[in-house]
Order: C-alpha cells, then structure tokens, then sequence
C-alpha cells in the first residue's frame, strides 16, 4: 500500500515520502502525517534485531524507498557509533523497565532518530534529483544540536547550522556543540531561550525572499528538527522493538497490554508511540510526563494549551518547551483530519498564546495521561532509584519515572510499564551527582563524571571522554532578531 503525506493545515495536497523528507515543514506551515497508518504483526517481529524491526516499520510509511535504499540507510545509521549491540537496551532495575535510547554518538535519545535522518535525507534529494546543496536549521535546547551536527557532520551534499540559547544547555551539552568537528557544521548561540531559537528558525523557512535567494545560489533549506516526518518514523521503531523484545524473553504474554512513560518536551517521542499504539502494538496509556514547564499536563487536565506563562529553567532543560510543536499533529488527528479547524486552533496559538479543544476533541486523547515532576521530585526519584536498585538515571528519565510512580500510586494499576530512559545521566552529571547528594560546587564537570563512574561502578561513555580535551571551533553568538542574518553571513548569501 502507498502511504502519501498531507500537512496538518491542508489535507488536500499530498507528496511522497521522500518528498514530505526532503521538506520537512509543509509549505502551509503543517506538518506532514501519513495519509494512512499502516498495522504491523509485533508478535511475528519477536526475537528480531532493532535493524531488522527499522527496516519493517520503516518500509511501511517509506513506501517510495526502494528496499536497498531502506536498508542501506539503516546499515548507516545503526552501526558501532551505538555502543550497545542492541542499540535500543532494557534494562529492569527495582521493578521497572527502562528502555535506554542513550547508546548513540551523543548519549541521548535524538541519536535513534538522526543517525538516519541524514542518510533518509540524502537519499531523498537523489531520488528527486535535486541538486542543490541541503541546509539543514535547527533550533535545540542541548541535545537535538549535537545529535543532529553529529549526524550530518561530513555527510557529502549537506551542511547543518544549529541555534541554541546561550544561557539554557548544560556546560557538557554546549561544549558538545562548540567542539564539533567537520567543515559543513556551524554552530550559533542566540541571546533567547529556546522557544526564541524555534521561532526564529521556524521564520527563516517561512521566508520565501531568502528560499529564492539561496536556491540561486545552489541551496535548499531543510529541518532535522523533531517536527521532520523522518524524525517521526524512526521513532516508532524503538517502542515496536521494545514490545517485541518483552514478548521474545517471555516478560510479557502476547496481546498483553504496557503502558510507556515518556519524558516529553516536543512531543515528538510519545507521539511516536502513539503511532505505534495505532499501528497495533499493544500499548495501554501513553503516560506524558513533563517538568516544571507543564503546559502539556495542563492540556491534558482542561483541553486549553496555554504558552502564556513563565519559562522555567529546570535540571532536564531538554524538557524546558512551551510550544511542544508535534503536538499540532495530535490535535489533528483529535479533530478527525480537519485541517482548517487545525489551523484556526493553531493561528490562536500563534496570536494569542492559547486555544481550548471541543469536548468532542477531547475523546482524542484518551489513550494519554499527563503528569509532571517538581524539581525536587525528579532528584527524590534519581536518589530512590539508586537506593532502591544501584541504577544511576538522568534527570530526564528521573521526570518520566516520578510521574510513573505517582501515577501508580494514584491508580493502584500494576500493568508492566516501560519507563523511556531519554538521556545517560553522564550527559547532566551535575544535577545527577546533587541529587545523589554528592559534592558539585565548584567541581570540574569532567571531574563530575570521574566521581559519578567510581560512585556508581558504571562506565564513562566514549562521547564524555572525547570532548574532555577537544578544541572548541564554534563560537559565534547573536542576537534572537538576528538570526536570519547569521544564515546569510554563513551561506554568503547576497
Ligand atoms: C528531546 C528530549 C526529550 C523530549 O523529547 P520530545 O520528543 O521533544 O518530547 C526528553 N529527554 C531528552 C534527554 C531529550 O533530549
């Protein structure tokens, strides 16, 4: 069966795959979603490897991959820069099951998606027999920055630019960025907080006069960011992987029903799941867990998405979004594929920071539960964690596992639940190594690391030691306003 995409705010054009690829945001302003969801057999896929589990998802929404193209693009992505064979690992500590999604070149979840991304992407321009050279902008609050500069560095036909709020990543997380090799990567601090890197970005594709200007001069603009259906796709793989797997070692019965926890900030993750849900594999509730910014837990609570609030800096700062732009998606499934009463909604968002979902919307979101974690929560769950079973978490998997424990204690529903590990806690060692009640002011974060390995028994990973001595190549600051200029400064663009 063909899978066509549509955008989110006009259901009636569609493009192939690799076109929807290559575009990334539909000209509308939509995202783009499949026409159709495929349903997949999870029990067959039992005992299969993560590569072979991509390759059957993935041939169902890429319908105009070629199988050579599909796999040749999963060889690429899933190989030893993953430094567990199984790519996708669970681990079961103290009852529960973590799926650690933080074995990739950047040690944390944004890997499982744009390790392939690149290659998707490439593979699409040939298939269009596009010539120009693709751009890829992106705005990140710490980890989608370095996933993405890690995937595309060197990848012939591409170059890559990442904004990120100067004062809202982690010191490991920006000197992640700043250290990046490779000649086609640029790297761009802006004075702003996330949600001003996203709109900033989300205006330079908007701006058909420097679109012309730069296909002129032999580029294309495109997205990595999380809103990329070939972001989307890849992360359906892991919860599909993650069934299967349960099934094969006999900790799950087949048809059985798990929930997922999922630390959410774009919604790009949990709504993965939910496709996956939709395709079939047997999930109960999708359980949304955010930090301090709650926007979602809110919405999920009144049906009103309200940015209008304060933007909180918290310990899982790759969690810190007021506008969780996949979540459009969801409301346009919610209002039965109606894009125009998509738009309107998301015209509110634009122009006064809010809109409410109909009663009868609301019925969309039933397979979702929302919660959130306070900051002094989520260092509670890292200490339980590592006192109850010796299993060192990340602040963000600390979010998702708080609010799966309260939701457990609220409901008193034991159904087997896989909490979505998201980041290795040698990514946020500092906030890690406070909650575990260790000695951080004033400490070295690689010292950090060095203690939190002797603390823990566990090993530094590869991607901490490599930065430890690398030379910084980026350092290019600007203002949130100015961020189109920096596009032309970098390209040349006259
Ligand atoms: C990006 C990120 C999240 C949030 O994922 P979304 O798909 O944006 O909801 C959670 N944890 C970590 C470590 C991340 O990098």
């Amino acid at each position: 069966m063909e899978i066509r995409y549509k955008s989110t705010r006009n259901s009636e054009v569609t493009v192939t795959a690799s076109e929807a690829i290559l575009q990334g945001l539909a000209e509308d302003g939509g995202l783009f979603l499949p026409t159709a969801v495929p349903s997949i057999d999870v029990a067959a896929l039992a005992g299969k490897s993560y590569q072979e589990i991509a390759y059957e998802v993935m041939r169902l929404f890429f319908t105009d991959y070629t199988e050579e193209e599909l796999k040749g693009c999963i060889a690429k992505a899933y190989d030893d820069k993953f430094d567990a064979k199984e790519i996708a690992p669970l681990k079961e500590a103290g009852g529960i099951c973590y799926l650690e999604l933080f074995h990739g070149a950047t040690i944390a979840f944004k890997d499982m998606a744009l390790s392939i991304l690149p290659h998707l992407l490439t593979t699409a321009a040939k298939k269009q027999q596009k010539k120009e050279e693709i751009v890829i902008l992106t705005a990140t609050s710490g980890d989608t920055g370095k996933a993405a500069l890690a995937g595309f560095a060197d990848v012939p036909g591409t170059s890559i630019i990442v904004f990120y709020p100067k004062d809202g990543v982690s010191k490991i997380q920006e000197k992640q960025m700043v250290t990046q090799a490779g000649d086609n990567t640029n790297v761009v601090a802006i004075r702003g907080n996330f949600d001003d890197a996203q709109n900033g970005v989300k205006e330079i594709f908007g701006d058909k006069e420097l679109a012309a200007k730069a296909k002129e001069q032999g580029y294309r603009f495109s997205s990595a960011n999380s809103i990329n259906i070939g972001r989307l796709v890849p992360q359906i793989v892991y919860y599909v992987y993650t069934y299967a797997t349960l099934l094969a070692k006999g900790t799950i019965s087949a048809g059985e029903n798990i929930h997922v926890a999922v630390p959410t900030g774009n919604f790009g993750n949990i709504l993965a799941a939910y496709y996956a849900k939709r395709m079939g594999t047997p999930l109960g509730k999708l359980i949304c867990a955010s930090n301090d910014n709650k926007v979602l837990y809110d919405f999920f609570q009144t049906g009103t998405y309200d940015r209008n609030r304060e933007f909180i800096l918290t310990s899982s700062p790759s969690m810190d979004i007021l506008i969780s732009s996949n979540l459009e998606r969801l409301i346009y499934l919610c209002a039965e594929e109606n894009s125009e009463v998509n738009a309107e909604l998301m015209r509110q968002l634009k122009e006064q920071g809010l809109y409410t979902i109909t009663e009868q919307m609301k019925k969309g979101l039933t397979d979702f539960v929302g919660g959130y974690a306070t900051e002094q929560q989520t260092f509670d769950t890292i200490q339980r964690v590592y006192e109850q079973s010796g299993y060192v978490i990340d602040t963000h998997t600390a979010v998702a596992a708080s609010v799966c424990h309260q939701y457990k204690k609220e409901t008193g529903d034991d159904t087997f639940t896989v909490v979505v590990s998201t980041a290795s806690p040698y990514k946020f060692t500092r906030s890690v190594m406070k909650a575990l009640g260790q000695e951080t002011d004033g400490v070295d974060d690689f010292i950090l690391a060095d203690r939190l390995s002797e603390y823990s028994g566990t090993k530094i990973p590869k991607a901490v030691e490599e930065i430890r001595n690398a030379p910084v190549h980026h350092t290019k600051v600007c203002d949130k306003e100015k961020m189109r200029e920096m596009v032309s400064d970098i390209l040349n663009l006259r």
